[in-house]
């Protein structure tokens, strides 16, 4: 059986709303912080680009000439010193290709350096409503318990099975509200199964209920 209305209605009761975690106020800030967020949790990054958005207040700001600067405001991040150069080299690529603009397509969005098929996905859900469904490890861990998908699926798969089968619902919702569920309730060592909206229809939950 198809559980999709079910699901998005009961989400859409339990978190109406919905924002971004990631601070920003520019559009490659938006994507700079989601670069950043590889492997760390978004308030250790709300915590740097604090410090990193002032500091460079342009995306000129984002050279070579100002690495030590860059690297000084990010090294309480995972894997800074990649992703210190891929600030730099998306920065120029932005610049001399794109006119400053962050491209409006996948294919193009997934050849900047430290982006890859999540990020990408991320980025157009927020900037161009894109209507997609970007797989982070909340959403992975949610949908697998569901059952929406097999527990061998990797993301990339998962955000294709998980597109179709919300095919006639807002995806950039629920997006947002799949990893509020897995913050809030469907945590990974012990998801509080009583307290969930989606309890009814969970593979997994409902032995533990
Ligand atoms: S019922 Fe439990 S395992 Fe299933 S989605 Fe909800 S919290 Fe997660």
């Amino acid at each position: 059986m198809n559980n999709s209305k079910y699901i998005f209605n009961n989400l859409k009761k339990e978190y109406p709303t919905y924002h971004t975690f990631l601070n920003y106020s520019k559009d490659y800030e938006f994507l700079f912080a989601v670069i950043l967020s590889a492997q760390t949790t978004d308030k250790k990054v709300n915590d740097a680009t604090s410090i990193l958005f002032k500091d460079l207040p342009s995306l000129d700001d984002y050279s070579l000439k100002n690495k030590e600067i860059i690297i000084n405001d990010i090294k309480s991040l995972g894997l800074y010193k990649a992703k210190c150069n891929y600030l730099i080299d998306s920065s120029s690529i932005l610049i001399n290709k794109y006119n400053r603009k962050i491209p409006s397509s996948r294919e193009e969005l997934i050849l900047l350096p430290g982006v890859g098929k999540k990020t990408s996905g991320v980025v157009l859900n927020e900037l161009y409503h894109a209507n997609l469904f970007p797989v982070d490890t909340h959403i992975e861990r949610v949908s697998k318990r569901l059952g929406l998908v097999k527990e061998k699926d990797i993301p990339d798969i998962i955000e294709d099975k998980l597109e179709s089968y919300f095919d006639m619902y807002d995806k950039v919702y629920l997006h947002h509200a799949f990893i509020l569920l897995g913050r809030k309730v469907c945590s990974s060592s012990n998801p509080k199964c009583h307290l969930c909206p989606l309890k009814k229809v969970c593979k997994k939950g409902v032995s533990s209920v």
